[in-house]
């Protein structure tokens, strides 16, 4: 049975990090991109024989990092809004502070992923252990002490409460279903 639960779980799909990005930041960071070189080459003066390396560089760095600049306020915008956060709110924060330092506090700041409770469908944060409307066990937890525990642990490391005495929790027994 404890097979099952380990398969179960590697199979799910993962979340791909490009699946995240909108694909009009997508739109907005390659539009930037050109618009960088078209300023260095037909904007700008031409270069003077033997800086044209130089040129080339400075305009591939800068098209570049507003290009990952865009990219990563698309991934904010999404993210935001699968953590339960305000996302005008951020969206302002990271656009307003200068130099990605927005990005910066986000990251730090952000909360936890929620994920739903398979019995009631509830917003549960990922750290739960259990869903706080319909006590459906969203973690391993040992019997005794309720501290969280492996799933392949035979006896509790808090406590030393033996794992097997316990009653099959709700979630286990979905599983193997
Ligand atoms: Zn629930
Ligand atoms: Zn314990």
């Amino acid at each position: 049975m404890w097979q099952t639960v380990r398969e179960r779980r590697e199979g799910e799909p993962k979340d791909p990090i490009v699946s995240m990005i909108p694909v009009w930041s997508m739109v907005l960071a390659a539009l930037f991109f050109i618009a960088a070189q078209y300023f260095f080459f037909r904007v700008l003066p031409p270069p003077r024989p033997g800086i044209l390396p130089m040129r080339m560089l400075i305009s591939y760095s800068w098209g570049t990092a507003f290009a990952s600049y865009l990219l990563l306020i698309g991934y904010i915008s999404r993210d935001v809004r699968r953590r339960g956060m305000s996302a005008t709110m951020w969206m302002l924060l990271v656009l307003v502070m200068p130099g990605g330092i927005g990005a910066v506090v986000y990251f730090l700041m952000r909360q936890p992923l929620l994920q739903r409770c398979p019995s009631c469908s509830t917003e549960v944060e990922a750290h739960f252990h259990f869903c706080p409307q319909c006590q459906f066990q969203m973690a391993p937890v040992c019997g005794r002490c309720y501290r969280g525990t492996q799933i392949t642990d035979v006896y509790c490391v808090n406590c030393g409460h033996d794992l097997a005495k316990d009653s099959t929790p709700e979630r286990l027994r979905l599983y193997s279903d």
